[in-house]
């Protein structure tokens, strides 16, 4: 059972902020988020290919938006097109040249964001800001008519430490705001920060996330 009070508390102090909640299901037992569909939430993500598949197939009837958060593989990408929303962990051009491709064949336009590395974590992907500038001025970019670039993902770093994962994250609002002065200022669709998750989202707020990716505090710890 998920506590809807608490949802619902989460939800007030998130539109108090204009920030968008993306439940992460990841791991969950479909009751779970079926209880939490009938309480009116519509967007989901999930961190694995064979998870979301899965989870499209059991909730076909509903109409949720389904967002991908995990490390994308390009020959899986062909998987996810046809019920994807919003990728947020496009971390290459190779990839989003691929999704493009996919994209095209089912004859639309998907919504992404470029993971950017931020924290001090090997384990973690995503392109630092050099990489990112590379991906955004190549030719190759502007040629790409079925993703559309709606901004910025980022992980902070796995630590009690706040003031770490505070630099973080202004780090990574800082350069979505210049990005979107430099090269997206006439593009309305760039204006998603998606950061945050249950251990630091309250950070994540004060440094201008429009995008939250919440899973345990929602739905309790997973399996
Ligand atoms: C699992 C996951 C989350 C949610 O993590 P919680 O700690 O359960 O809130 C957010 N983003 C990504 C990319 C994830 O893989």
């Amino acid at each position: 059972m998920i506590n809807i009070d608490k949802y619902k508390k989460l939800k007030d102090e998130l539109s108090t902020n204009n920030v968008n909640l993306i439940a992460i299901s990841k791991r969950q037992p479909i009751e779970k988020i079926i209880e939490l569909y009938n309480a009116g939430h519509k967007d989901f993500g999930e961190n694995r290919i064979e998870g979301l598949q899965e989870r499209v197939d059991n909730l076909k009837d509903k109409d949720i938006n389904w967002h991908f958060v995990g490390h994308l593989q390009r020959n899986k990408v062909k998987h996810i097109t046809k019920q994807v929303s919003m990728i947020h962990s496009v971390d290459s051009l190779r990839l989003l040249n691929k999704i493009n491709t996919e994209a095209e064949k089912q004859d639309r336009i998907i919504d992404c964001l470029l993971q950017m590395y931020i924290a001090k974590e090997e384990a973690k992907f995503g392109l630092d800001e050099k990489e990112l500038k590379q991906l955004i001025n190549s030719e190759d970019f502007h040629s790409l008519k079925n993703v559309r670039i709606c901004g910025l993902m980022g992980m902070a770093t796995n630590t009690d430490d706040t003031d770490i994962v505070k630099k973080e994250f202004k780090y990574l609002r800082n350069v979505f705001d210049n990005f979107k002065e430099s090269y997206f200022l006439n593009h309305d669709y760039f204006k998603e920060v998606s950061m945050g998750m249950s251990n630091d989202y309250k950070i994540a707020i004060d440094e201008g996330s429009t995008m939250v990716r919440i899973g345990t505090m929602i739905f309790g710890e997973r399996d």
